[in-house]
């Protein structure tokens, strides 16, 4: 018998608290009940997001949420400047050119972050109307400076910050009113905790100016109906009811914890688990890591493939490879949302004994020591 154990960047464990609540039988949206629940998810995601505007939700991937900021926040003939460090960062030129938005593109170094300086001068070159940038890059596990990048775009009326914070969101703190972040988008199966089904956009004062005047052909994904319709607590079409009920439970689990102590949790989780790679000989691939998840080197000579197909048939984990030009030369494991310290101690075991048997001359149990004592700090 072998646990199954899940440490991916999404989708990410469940408590069984939430997938208890997920399994009651399901209600009518259209009913008191359902209000009530709506009524405090809203209060609860205002609360995560850390703003006063509305936390628009919606039944689809996070990328809907992504789709669905392009559509209403942009009009025919504006120009984006995309921030392109990986996988997702191409995810915002390739929506743009579905809609036939213009885009210019930063590129970005896989495992770099983008030089805020660069950005600037960028924005003062033309006239763009947002700024597109991932908070947790999830295929490099690189953060992106969002404060400093904010400070910039306040300067630019014109244009929107736009932040795909999907990995991001509930792991690390981008509070959303404070540092002045226009669209701010999430999805329910990372930090969250959940099963994907869920994406969430939050949009500044700023940012409704920019809806009211959108002209993009829109019809599910509409903003401005969504909001009308939330305000009653009522969503405008059928909702995900299970998933905003387990919705529910998470949002009173991580009230309990606390936005501070979540924060502190992830950096937390998230240093002893880059110390425990590097006390296991390896490099790590970010320059500046994600608190999400971790990007690992692959050693020399070992395909970084092989690791996760390890992990997966041998030890019956899933962790993540590299994607594209990453691929084979990197790992990806999360701990983003439902995981704890002994997470940490386990997945670091685990990489530990996977590369042993892939022919690593690496002493066992450096890499858990050198996590364990990071946790005790
Ligand atoms: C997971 C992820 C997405 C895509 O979300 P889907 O739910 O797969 O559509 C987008 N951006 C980032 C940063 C992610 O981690």
């Amino acid at each position: 018998m072998q646990k199954y154990r899940l440490f991916a960047p999404g989708p990410t464990p469940v408590s069984e608290a939430a997938s208890l609540a997920m399994a009651q039988p399901i209600i009518h949206h259209r009913t008191k009940e359902f209000e009530k629940v709506l009524e405090e998810v809203r209060a609860g995601l205002k609360w995560l997001f850390q703003t006063k505007n509305e936390v628009l939700i919606f039944a689809s991937s996070g990328t809907g949420a992504m789709e669905g900021t392009i559509i209403n926040t942009l009009s025919k003939g504006d120009k984006a400047l995309v921030i392109d460090g990986g996988k997702f960062g191409e995810r915002w030129w390739k929506i743009c050119k579905a809609y036939g938005i213009e885009t210019e593109i930063i590129k970005v170094e896989w495992g770099k972050a983008v030089d805020p300086q660069e950005v600037e001068k960028k924005l003062k070159s033309g006239d763009f109307r947002a700024l597109l940038v991932q908070a947790s890059e999830s295929s490099t596990g690189v953060y992106h400076p969002i404060e400093a990048l904010a400070k910039i775009v306040e300067r630019h009326p014109k244009t929107l910050l736009v932040v795909d914070a999907i990995s991001a969101l509930g792991a690390i703190d981008l509070p959303m009113d404070r540092w002045k972040i226009d669209v701010l988008i999430s999805g329910s199966q990372k930090a969250m905790a959940l099963p994907p089904g869920l994406a969430f956009a939050a949009v500044s004062e700023k940012g409704w100016g920019f809806i009211e005047k959108s002209d993009l052909p829109k019809f599910y994904f509409d903003f401005k109906k969504e909001k009308k319709a939330l305000e009653t607590n009522q969503s405008a079409y059928t909702p995900a009811i299970n998933l905003i009920i387990g919705l529910q439970e998470v949002l009173k689990t991580m009230k309990a914890e606390g936005i501070p102590a979540i924060f502190e949790r992830h950096a937390r989780l998230a240093r002893a688990t880059r110390e425990g790679m590097k006390g296991a000989g390896l490099k790590l691939f970010a320059e500046s890591p994600s608190n999400a998840l971790t990007a690992v080197c692959a050693p020399e000579g070992i395909d970084g493939q092989k690791v996760y197909k390890t992990l997966q048939e041998k030890y019956n984990m899933t962790i993540a490879g590299g994607q594209d030009g990453a691929k084979g030369k990197i790992f990806r494991v999360a701990h983003l949302g439902y995981f704890d310290d002994l997470d940490v101690v386990t997945s670091v075991a685990a990489v530990e004994w996977a590369l042993a048997d892939l022919g690593y001359k690496g002493e066992l149990g450096r890499g858990v020591a050198a996590a364990m004592r990071e946790l005790r700090k």
